[in-house]
């Protein structure tokens, strides 16, 4: 019987298990994942690996060597589709079941679908597993227009591989600007500006009136403004949900993610959770991310919670994208800013946050130095002289160094 079992072959799951490994842990530990593949990243998908620079091997967080020289037991391909709590047994969708003492759940998220009737259309897409990517990457070799539903970072990150292999591309965006759930509108306006130059068609503010759909192909779509865009292919980048079936059903607390505490724990003490499937406390409000470090931080937690070292999860939120030569790095979050400072040394900027006073957030695009430097500052939760900042004559390792 596995002492220790991690459902999901995602960041989350690995960053668990690894930890547990790596902090002595020698109980029995069991990963199980429903896609055909040991656990892997997703960042590159719709990056290095949508334009064909890096191999699929490369997703892979560790070979099967690393599982058996760690004694890690792997279950590939097969789903957990229920959780017993009363006689701590998961069931797979083989039939089998296996018992638990203590049970992870890494599991994610899914995309947002499009309502199209449930009809099949061929040449719709999502990405959010290697399936999904190769499909989408085997269009581009036929196809020449598509259509991206979505100017989210996913929207953006295709937007620009696509546009590096000559696709032509339009990216609608109902809300008022493209980013607008996750970052301030000066980074919107930065990467707006820069899929513009690249040649990509934005609309923001718009909403579709109507898919053109013939047969099970998709051609193009009406928009409320009565324009017609005409696409060879369509990506729905809307969005993503948590994955919790298994966790409601369970009866584990559901409120946009499953919910954990400080300690990464469910309302049931023997089942952890993290990464894109919960839902945390943060700054007094419940939140859920989608990001590789918060995966990482809230499993390692976890891990260390189940080795009996008892820490808390205590956030600073960091993020990046890739978009044709710019590399976005975020530490913190900005909701709720009162105000922004812009900082600019030649082709590197970078916006600092602050509510009230507060230093919350840097968004930094081509300058890692910011990054860095505005992340320490969040660990450490000091708040610099905005004044200072937003000069780049005054060195951010001296104003670091001066506030220790
Ligand atoms: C295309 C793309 C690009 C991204 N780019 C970035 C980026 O640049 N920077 C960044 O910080 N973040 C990025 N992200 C987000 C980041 O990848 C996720 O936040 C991270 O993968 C979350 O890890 P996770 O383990 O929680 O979930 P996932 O990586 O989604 O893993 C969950 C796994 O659990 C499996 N699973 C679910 N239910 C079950 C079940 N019942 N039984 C068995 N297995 C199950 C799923 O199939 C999946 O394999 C990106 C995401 C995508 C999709």
């Amino acid at each position: 019987m596995p002492d220790i079992i991690a459902i999901g072959g995602g960041q989350a799951s690995f960053s668990f298990v690894n930890k547990l490994r790596s902090l002595g842990c020698n109980k029995s530990i069991t990963i199980i994942c429903s896609e055909n593949f040991l656990p892997y990243q997703r960042p590159p998908l719709s990056k290095k690996f949508l334009a064909g620079e890096f191999e699929k091997n490369r997703l892979l967080f560790r070979t099967k060597n690393f599982y058996n020289e760690n004694k890690i037991n792997t279950i590939i391909g097969q789903r957990v589709v229920k959780i017993d709590r009363k006689q701590n047994k998961i069931f797979l969708d083989s039939g089998r079941f296996l018992k638990y003492k203590i049970l992870f759940l890494g599991l994610g998220s899914k995309p947002r679908l499009l309502k199209t009737d449930n009809k099949i259309i061929s040449n719709i897409f999502y990405i959010r597993n290697i399936e999904n990517v190769e499909l989408f990457a085997n269009e581009f070799q036929y196809k020449k227009k598509l259509l991206i539903l979505g100017g989210g970072y996913i929207g953006l990150e295709v937007a620009a591989v696509a546009r590096k292999m000559g696709i032509d591309v339009t990216i609608i965006e109902t809300q008022k600007r493209i980013l607008n759930r996750s970052t301030s509108k000066f980074v919107s306006n930065y990467l707006k500006k820069i899929h513009k130059q690249n040649g990509v068609y934005v609309k923001e503010d718009t909403s579709v009136k109507k898919f053109m759909i013939k047969g099970n192909k998709f051609f193009g779509v009406l928009t409320e403004e009565n324009e017609e865009i005409i696409a060879d292919f369509l990506l729905i980048g809307i969005g993503a949900e948590p994955n919790t079936k298994i966790a409601s059903d369970a009866g584990l607390t559901i409120n946009n993610g499953i919910r954990i505490n400080e300690h990464c724990m469910t309302d049931d003490p023997r089942i952890l959770a993290a990464g894109d499937c919960v839902s945390f406390k943060y700054n007094e409000e419940f939140i859920r991310l989608e990001s590789v470090g918060n995966a990482i931080e809230q499993s390692e937690v976890a891990a260390e919670n189940v080795f009996g070292i008892k820490r808390k999860y205590r956030p600073v939120p960091w993020f990046w994208s890739d978009q044709y030569d710019y590399k976005l790095q975020t530490a913190g979050l900005n909701t709720g800013f009162t105000n922004v400072f812009h900082r600019m040394d030649k082709n590197k900027n970078s916006f600092w946050y602050y509510k009230d006073n507060k230093f919350i957030s840097v968004d930094a695009i081509n300058d890692p130095i910011s990054y860095m430097i505005g992340k320490k500052m969040l660990e450490m939760n000091k708040t610099p002289d905005p004044n200072e900042i937003s000069s780049s004559n005054n060195d951010l390792k001296r104003i670091l160094r001066e506030m220790r």
